[in-house]
């Protein structure tokens, strides 16, 4: 850990970061799938292009394909064969004469431009060009794509859509990725029911466990879900215990600040080396991070919104580095605040805010109201978090304030 982080007092956000990222230990093992499957995994591999691509010179028109020196000779070529898409020109084209040529076709070797069809008057064979033509036109040049032997995919980048095409675009049929990662889900409380069953007096629904399986599955890991645990320390240890058996990581709600934590802890600290952090952090001053005998573990505060913005924050990039994948890029811009932010010094702040463009074409911010950390609608209304320093004081509305965008996980 860094000076700033042994300091007395609150955890600064940066450190438990780092201090959290300093002991993940990234997965080893790797599959090699058919790219179809391959969607959202991690490479294991650099993939460097095997061919051109485009892998030869083609025509972007349906139209004639000719030799730009016989324009010198006059304007009317002859017609002396066609190349069709998959069905290259075999013969020979000399100067005065054309190809027929179709979108995609092979240029003929002795070609090297093309007209389309739309600028040429036909009269049995004798194609005449309308217009005067550049060297090259309407040519698709062999790697002007991707070039054999061009590196186009790293390490450690996740697979999209467009990735699968290229892959495909290449000839490349199997990759070799890292194996994914496998995620429980604890609920801790006893005054928690599911969807569908009857409140008794006190009890609420249990929602934290919804959010964060949405937010694993887009981070593509396998989600372990062991439900909703009672505040009892013999079933907090059991479940636990078989969660660390079967996972890569655990991330458990609730239970983690003083009051009720109790259970929690002293079962951790049986388990395995948990640091209970105080982060300066708001919302999520509570979280636990550290090592079961066979997982990475993840307390997360009870409270709605606090459990999403210190999974989001925190486990999030965690669980990335776990996977072996490139570093999330959030993108954080400065915009004019137009409502007032009450805020005190000493903790970071990520408040929920909508962007917007205002009518003079400027982007502004505004608070969606109230932040209790229980009021997870206040997130729904949000487009964006207004990340506040923890040295900042109130915000007066005209004031500039950092916005981090919500990025694919909260959307
Ligand atoms: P705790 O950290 O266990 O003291 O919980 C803090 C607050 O969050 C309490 O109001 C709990 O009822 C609430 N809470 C805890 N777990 C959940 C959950 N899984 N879903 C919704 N609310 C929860
Ligand atoms: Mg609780």
């Amino acid at each position: 850990m860094s000076d700033c982080c042994s300091a007395p007092g609150l955890l600064p956000f940066d450190c438990a970061l780092e201090n959290m990222l300093s002991q993940i230990a990234p997965v080893t093992q790797t599959l090699t799938l058919p790219i179809t499957q391959a969607l959202n995994y991690v490479l294991a591999q650099d993939i460097a292009s095997p061919l051109n691509v485009p892998n030869h010179d083609n025509s972007a028109m349906d139209g004639y394909a000719f030799a730009i020196e016989s324009l010198a000779q006059g304007n009317t070529l002859k017609l002396v064969g066609r190349s069709m898409a998959g069905a290259p020109f075999q013969g020979e084209c000399k100067l005065g004469e054309c190809i027929r040529i179709m979108t995609g076709a092979k240029m003929p070797a002795c070609c090297d431009s093309v007209e389309m069809q739309e600028n040429v008057h036909v009269e049995a064979e004798q194609i005449t060009f309308l217009q005067d033509k550049q060297l090259g036109s309407h040519v698709r040049k062999a790697g002007e794509d991707i070039q054999l032997g061009q590196h186009v995919l790293s390490q450690g980048h996740k697979i999209s859509a467009v990735d699968v095409g290229i892959l495909a675009s290449l000839g490349v049929s199997d990759v070799t990725v890292y194996r994914k990662l496998k995620v429980a889900l604890i609920a801790t409380g006893d005054e928690l029911k599911l969807p569908g069953q009857a409140l008794s007096s006190g009890d609420i629904y249990e929602s934290n466990s919804f959010v964060l399986r949405g937010m694993l599955e887009k981070l593509h890991v396998d989600v372990i879900d062991f439900g909703i645990i009672e505040d009892d320390f013999d079933a907090i240890k059991a479940a636990f215990v078989s969660a660390d058996s079967q996972a890569d990581a655990v991330i458990s709600s609730g239970g983690v600040s003083v009051g009720d934590a109790d259970y929690t802890k002293t079962v951790l600290d049986d388990l395995g080396e948990i640091g209970f952090w105080k982060i300066a952090m708001k919302p999520g001053k509570p979280f636990a991070f550290g090592k079961l005998p066979h997982s990475f573990f993840f307390g997360l505060p009870g409270n709605p919104v606090s459990a999403l913005v210190t999974f989001h924050q925190l486990a999030l990039v965690a669980l990335t580095k776990m996977q072996n994948a490139d570093a999330l890029k959030r993108t954080s811009i400065q915009v004019k605040c137009i409502s007032d932010l009450k805020k005190s010094p000493g903790r970071m702040d990520f408040q929920r805010g909508v962007l917007s463009v205002n009518e003079q074409g400027e982007n502004v911010v505004e608070s969606t109201g109230s932040q209790g950390s229980g009021i997870l609608s206040s997130l729904a209304r949000a487009n964006c978090f207004i990340v506040l320093p923890s040295e900042q004081g109130k915000v007066a509305a005209g004031e500039m304030v950092t916005v981090q965008l919500f990025d694919q996980f909260i959307c």
